[in-house]
């Protein structure tokens, strides 16, 4: 098959006008421009676009898709210890049971032209169902237990569907979080953790906070010996060794003093959650400080709990509006290819390539024709055309 419209963006920085992709069993074979890719492959049949921009499928490197119960029920009240005891306290009232499939946010997040998504879960949820919708699904299982200090590694391994995620510092004990970061580097699979995210987590790291215990001690989960480790969670967590070249930090909204050269000798990706981050009301990210100490940053929707909607898109405009000064290229590549070396797939996902898998964005009556107009024009946009996921139609408006 062969798929071709008026402009072709098989990676960050790069246009082709009148561009096409041939596709064969799911994989990108050749990209040129139409007249090229026609010409090499002429047995193919081919769907001319016309008037579309192709993109690769991209990439959301944040979500919690068992959280779709919150959406439209959960405002913020300025305390965020008593936001998360809201919505445990409505998954508990609305008996969110295993075997959930948030269908809506999966039809969503198709449509809005994301074809790979890295989800934080707690309960089973219809995963078959998740992956048969079109969508290339990374579970990471959430783990808690602060006042576990004795983690049963053999039941660990056979818990999840693709790899774990430490809930936070606040909620996992430094056992816990060992062991998830040691399972995940047997299995080489990366690992994902929400960190520094917020005023309460740092207080209760470096010497404790009365919010968080009585969370903690709410959920059973406390441990009364906890005294604080007088340090920030990015040092915290660095010194238990679960920041790695396969780690995905979640938010790092604060950035502590030291913070920034551990996270850059650790090799970490960070995952910045723009409206997410807003909803808060935290103080402007230290996107910036990341991006000149050459951190690997992508971009996140979080959840329902604290977003509109799971466009990756709609991600990507509000950092730039927050951002002016980050480039096209830049932009573009948080919501494809710039936060995949956890994963180890920056061979087969975020570009259209020979040899890469072929997701496919189809957006229609693009405007401008440069990188830079066609990266600016895109961030608008909520629909796609249609989405493929390797060469098949997953989504069609
Ligand atoms: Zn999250």
């Amino acid at each position: 098959m062969i798929i071709a419209g008026k402009f072709l963006i098989p990676r960050p920085g790069e246009v082709l006008p009148q561009g096409a992709v041939a596709i064969e069993d799911g994989r990108v074979v050749a990209v040129g421009t139409k007249d090229e890719v026609v010409r090499s492959h002429p047995s193919r049949s081919h769907v001319d676009y016309g008037d579309a921009l192709i993109t690769p499928g991209f990439v959301n490197y944040h979500c919690h898709l068992e959280l779709e119960f919150c959406r439209g029920r959960v405002d913020y009240r300025g305390d965020f210890v008593e936001w998360l005891q809201r919505i445990r306290n409505l998954k508990h009232d609305l008996m969110v049971l295993p075997g959930y499939f948030p269908e809506q946010s999966v039809r969503e997040v198709l449509a809005s032209g994301t074809t790979t998504l890295l989800d934080h879960y707690t309960l089973e949820m219809d995963f078959d169902a998740i992956r048969a919708a079109g969508l290339r699904y990374f579970g990471f299982r959430e783990l808690f237990d602060f006042n576990n200090h004795n983690p049963d590694l053999r039941r660990l391994r056979e818990a999840t569907v693709y790899s774990f995620a430490i809930h936070s510092p606040y909620t996992a004990s430094a056992e816990i979080a060992q062991a998830a970061q040691r399972i995940a580097s047997e299995q080489n699979t990366a690992i994902s953790m929400h960190l520094s995210e917020m005023h309460q987590e740092i207080a209760f790291i470096d010497r404790t906070d009365p919010a968080i215990v009585d969370l903690l001690r709410r959920a059973g989960a406390y441990d009364e010996s906890w005294q604080g480790k007088g340090v920030s969670p990015v040092r915290y967590f660095h010194d238990l060794g679960v920041l790695t070249p396969g780690s995905y930090c979640v938010h790092l909204n604060y950035a502590l003093p030291g913070d920034v050269e551990l996270l850059k000798g650790d090799g970490i990706t960070h995952v910045y959650c723009p409206r997410s981050h807003a909803y808060f009301g935290h103080p402007l990210h230290p996107l910036m400080e990341y991006q000149a100490a050459g951190i690997a940053s992508c971009l996140g929707t979080d959840s329902y709990g604290s977003n509109d909607d799971l466009s990756i898109l709609s991600e990507a405009r509000k950092m730039w509006e927050e951002f002016p000064a980050l480039t096209a290229e830049r932009v573009f590549s948080m919501f494809t290819n710039g936060g995949l070396a956890p994963l180890r797939k920056e061979n087969e996902l975020g570009q259209l390539a020979p040899g890469f898998l072929a997701d496919v964005g189809v957006w229609a009556e693009p405007q401008g024709e440069s990188f830079d107009e066609l990266v600016r024009w895109l961030v608008t946009r909520e629909r796609t055309l249609a989405t493929l996921r390797e060469g098949s139609v997953v989504h069609e408006t």
